[in-house]
């Protein structure tokens, strides 16, 4: 059985370990797997393994992450060609007909059933799981961070893209702005709201679990050939182990911990 076609009891994993930090880790799109009743989705393996299908390279980022602060990492296990958990439901990107050149053939004209199907199979219970986690944090009085993990893909339309990390953020750009700073720190060419920005209707992850709940968040989207590989995943896994702790301190020491 490849890994695309595993068959998940739930449509996320948990991993890592909650020692009573501030961070929640989300991935959206760290998996790859496609519900047998989709088959393929009508797409040959060479696509369904490019950057359309899942963010290269986060889902080792993430898990390494997660053990390293530690703190508790959702990770989403399906594809976003099968539904995109950073997409509202009913979003016009929520279940792409065509993505970076590529139609995906099962994704045409489905069914309203089928949509649902998908919705309360795969986007629901993901983002029940964090609000459950984030629910226990708030219950029980901890400072609590929202961290979204993505890639991106280095060549987009033709085009080369300079950054290799970029903040997205939208009505607080607190935190971001403060992860900017240590990351250009570090040397680094960070976008600000590049390659793809935060608004209220674009995505759907930090909004609902960030934004609307006043939690302070990063969303941090990594360039995919830096973390293709292991050593590029450790790299960056440390990076992020040691410049989010340091992002909190100063945004605690200049807003409030309660801010
Ligand atoms: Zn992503």
């Amino acid at each position: 059985m490849s890994v695309d076609q595993v068959l998940m009891a739930e449509s996320f994993v948990v991993h890592g370990r909650d020692e009573g930090g501030p961070f929640v880790l989300v991935s959206d799109h760290a998996g790859r797997a496609i519900p047998p009743e989709l088959g393929d989705l009508g797409l040959s393996a060479q696509e369904r393994a490019r950057h359309i299908g899942w963010d290269i390279g986060i889902d080792g980022v993430g898990r390494k992450l997660a053990d390293l602060l530690p703190a508790v990492l959702i990770e989403q296990v399906y594809s976003r060609l099968v539904i995109d958990c950073n997409r509202a439901p009913g979003h016009p990107t929520s279940i792409v007909q065509v993505s970076d050149g590529t139609t995906v053939p099962r994704n045409q004209n489905i069914s309203a059933q089928d949509r649902a199907w998908r919705e309360q199979t795969i986007l629901h219970p993901y983002h029940a799981r964090i609000r459950q986690e984030l629910d226990a944090h708030v219950a029980a009085g901890r400072q609590t961070v929202v961290v979204a993990l993505h890639s991106f893909t280095p060549f987009m339309h033709g085009k080369q893209r300079p950054w290799h990390a970029g903040l997205l953020h939208n009505h607080d750009s607190r935190l971001a702005r403060i992860m900017i700073a240590l990351l250009q720190k570090d040397g680094l060419v960070v976008g600000d709201n590049e390659p793809y920005a935060l608004t209220d209707t674009s995505y759907y992850t930090i909004p609902q679990h960030g934004e609307q709940r006043e939690l302070p968040h990063i969303e941090i989207e990594i360039r995919q050939d830096l973390i293709a590989d292991d050593a590029g995943q450790t790299e960056w896994a440390n990076r992020l182990a040691r410049l989010l702790p340091q992002a909190w301190q100063q945004f605690c020491e200049q807003y409030g911990e309660n801010a």
